[in-house]
């Protein structure tokens, strides 16, 4: 066995120089602080999930208003299925309540497709609310807006009104550079809430309400069912 004989280390070990791995020492306290703090590169995803009183739109908003006082070109859109506050604008649940101003222009789009044509070659970040309510096809669209440098936000449900995930945000979520999960506050015992407790019957998973059809509700407090009140 020729082949075998040159011991398979044999490159690294003639460069002892080379697995010398430590870092040099850095005046400003250390470079995993600044391998954290780094931005992402300008092409990316971004998810923002959680349950509903989250404040996933609010995190959204405050992305997108960022970015609009850096001046960046922005293109915002939210599923045509979900009409509650407002066609053309993405409003949270506590904008739509106090009235606070929280609230982005966006495109209502009814499908992944229909989205994609939308961009504008100039368009640098593409904010998308509400995704679990698109087809699974804004997957492969938000990864090719990606690929052509686009920092794609997008911020949904990740689990459905029985505690299931909710596609397609399982995938987007597996697809993205950076991941925010965020969190309500439970309405029967005040812990963090990850859960969407549907408080009204019979709609199948996709319906789309506000505080009168849904609360939110910790793991222990949450009953993966409807309940009558
Ligand atoms: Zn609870």
């Amino acid at each position: 066995m020729p082949q075998s004989s040159a011991p398979a280390g044999a490159v690294a070990s003639s460069n002892p120089a080379a697995s010398q791995v430590e870092p040099p020492p850095d005046a400003e306290g250390g470079r995993t602080a600044e391998r954290v703090s780094r931005p992402l590169p300008s092409g990316s995803i971004e998810v923002i999930a959680g349950s509903m009183f989250s404040g996933k739109t609010e995190e959204l908003i405050r992305r997108v208003k960022r970015a609009v006082f850096a001046r960046q070109r922005i293109q915002a859109f939210k599923p045509r299925i979900d009409d509650r506050y407002d066609k053309t604008r993405i409003v949270s649940h506590s904008a739509a309540t106090e009235g606070n101003g929280k609230t982005i222009e966006a495109v209502a789009v009814a499908t992944s497709e229909s989205l994609e044509q939308r961009v504008d070659d100039e368009t640098q970040i593409v904010a998308i609310d509400e995704a679990q309510f698109f087809d699974r096809g804004i997957v492969d669209v938000a990864q090719r807006l990606a690929d052509r440098g686009i920092r794609v936000i997008v911020a949904g449900l990740d689990q459905d009104y029985l505690g299931r995930p909710f596609y397609p945000m399982p995938e987007l979520m597996a697809v993205a550079e950076q991941v925010t999960k965020v969190r309500a506050v439970c309405t029967v015992c005040g812990a963090e809430a990850s859960r969407s407790q549907r408080l009204i019957s019979d709609a199948g998973t996709v319906l789309v309400g506000g505080s009168e059809s849904y609360e939110a509700r910790c793991r222990s407090c949450f009953e993966p069912r409807e309940i009558v009140r």
